[in-house]
């Protein structure tokens, strides 16, 4: 028997409609490097979604599913674009500027994009790809930055300010599907070409109310959240769509990322709440530390991305700055799990440890475990296998082409449809996610697996160490070892014995790695994650002996 309930589709559109109106005076605050940030309220943002969804539509001929991309910093503008788009029927797509250019060419080709929509700051990037991006008939740019590089471009070149003067500020919103596609990111392709996961209007909407719960992010109309994860890493961890539904105001970095500007930009602005990886927060706290300044507005950090190590946790809490622990993926939206400790553990020895588990997963997200053999491991904290996990903002395919069919690679979905995480961990009775590793970066030592991220660590407890990466690599009598690169703060007169015997205190005899480099920086990814495929590089090349 079917319900007696309305069924009103979950789209994004009902999301901008309720943040432009009940929390119409809520703020994008976006910084600019000038005395002044830019203000745009809530309604002015909806506003001005629907004169540039004119635009797009009138100007450009944006019509159906489109794919219209960014390549954009996270700023009011780029909020803009991800209710515009979407609330037209179109599909946004957000370009990561950090990708290699060849990767980045791959995905526009692929996506089809015959919109960009650039800050001017980003066209020295973009400029020279375009004689390799052949479906791209329109780039639209905002913010400063010099137009005379898009100068001989056969795609025609349109100032964002000059599309919107004039539209009408109110759009008749189509009714969607809320099925249909919002949304696509491409994984950044660790592994072979970058794959895209396509978004719902409905798994946009379910994971934002998600994300807002007290359980997740839990932030209210009294926040300011400072959105350091960029806006096309997973949509800035849903945090754009979760805000208007709650009124939660947004600094938003613009592209002063580095950790002079945030200290700067958190001091005069306030904001409660900031999101980003773990080692922007490395930065930050080193830059704290060099240089004090008021932060007692920021009590709420959520960390995700890779693992947050226990000696970030403790430094920032020490600044009354209180981390909270995530997990996700591209493909899981991302919320897949928050670090909340559950009522009996707060206050209690234990609560540090569950804070620094990945977390316990939400209503939406059902997870297993899976042994080698494929047979489901039993939640027991102990048995440690690949998680696989499914649910309504998870991802069951990725996109295959215009013309191609759905893509589910038998490494990444099961035969009945979960995702295969690629994350190795155990699960806790009470439902908390411990990961030791990526399942490609575990080190499979003669039969035993060493943690890579256990190591890491360990030696980041060390008050030298600023920042340590391990990774497998091969040996003759084990097959694999870990080799250890450690960047020594400033000043610091540690050596490898040293480092060595600081370790011996804190992991098992037969994990501590026998190679050691010490290293001016650990190469990062696109979102600023340990490279680890770089450093392994390196070491094949002779480059760390
Ligand atoms: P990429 O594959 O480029 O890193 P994603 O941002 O989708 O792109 O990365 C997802 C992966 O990041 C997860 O599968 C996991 O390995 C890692 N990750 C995310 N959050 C955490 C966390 N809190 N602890 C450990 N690993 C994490």
């Amino acid at each position: 028997m079917l319900s007696t309930m309305q069924d009103v589709p979950l789209t994004v559109t009902r999301i901008l409609k309720h943040g432009m109106t009940i929390h119409g005076s809520s703020q994008v605050t976006t910084w600019t490097g000038e005395s002044e940030p830019q203000r745009r309220s809530y309604r002015e943002i909806g506003e001005r979604s629907a004169r540039l969804a004119h635009a797009l539509r009138d100007d450009l001929g944006v019509t159906g599913d489109e794919r219209v991309a960014t390549l954009m910093w996270n700023n009011a503008e780029h909020v803009e674009a991800y209710y515009a788009i979407p609330c037209m029927g179109a599909v946004l797509h957000t370009l990561n500027l950090r990708l290699p250019v060849e990767q980045l060419v791959f995905i526009v080709n692929h996506a089809a994009d015959r919109v960009v929509i650039v800050n001017g700051s980003l066209l020295p990037l973009l400029a020279p790809l375009l004689p390799h991006l052949p479906t791209v008939e329109h780039v639209v740019v905002s913010g400063p930055g010099d137009r005379s590089v898009l100068d001989g471009a056969t795609a025609r070149v349109h100032e964002y300010e000059e599309l919107l003067a004039g539209k009408p500020a109110t759009y008749d919103w189509p009714e969607l599907d809320e099925r249909s596609a919002a949304a696509m990111c491409y994984t950044s392709g660790t592994t072979g070409d970058p794959k895209g996961v396509l978004y719902s209007h409905r798994s946009i909407y379910l994971h934002s109310m998600q994300v807002n719960m007290a359980e997740s992010m839990g932030v209210t109309d009294a926040d300011t959240s400072l959105v350091v994860v960029p806006q096309f890493h997973v949509n800035a961890w849903g945090l754009p769509h979760a805000v208007l539904m709650t009124g939660v105001n947004m600094l938003m970095p613009d592209r002063f990322l580095q950790p002079g500007p945030l200290a700067e930009m958190i001091e005069s602005e306030r904001p409660t709440h900031a999101a980003a990886v773990p080692t922007i927060w490395q930065g930050l706290l080193a830059e704290l530390t060099a240089k004090p300044r008021d932060v007692s507005s920021l009590t709420q950090v959520t960390i995700g991305g890779s693992a947050c190590p226990p000696s970030l946790m403790e430094a920032f809490d020490a600044l009354g700055m209180r981390v909270c622990h995530a997990w996700g993926m591209t493909e899981t939206s991302p919320l897949g799990t928050v670090a909340r400790p559950p009522a009996h553990a707060v206050g209690t020895e234990a609560e540090f440890g569950y804070r620094l588990t990945q977390g316990r997963f939400p209503a939406g997200v059902e997870a297993r475990l899976r042994g080698p053999g494929g047979e489901f491991l039993p939640w027991d904290g102990e048995s440690a296998g690949e998680l696989e996990v499914r649910g309504p903002w998870i991802a069951g395919a990725y996109y295959g082409g215009a013309a191609g069919e759905p893509l589910r690679p038998a490494d990444k979905f099961s035969e009945d449809g979960w995702l295969k995480t690629g994350d190795v961990g155990v699960i806790g009775p009470d439902g908390f996610l411990t990961l030791t590793d990526r399942a490609k970066d575990v080190i499979k030592s003669g039969g035993e697996w060493i943690s890579s991220v256990e190591l890491e660590n360990a030696l980041m407890a060390h008050p030298e160490v600023a920042e340590a990466a391990v990774v497998a690599v091969p040996d003759e009598k084990w097959g694999e070892r870990p080799l250890a690169t450690v960047v020594l703060k400033d000043g610091s007169t540690a050596d490898y014995a040293s480092l060595k015997e600081f370790l011996a205190g804190r992991v098992a005899k037969w994990q501590l790695p026998e190679r050691w480099a010490i290293i001016p920086s650990v190469p990062k990814t696109s979102v600023g994650k340990f490279d680890k495929k770089v450093i392994r590089r390196q070491y094949a090349d002779g480059e760390l002996q």
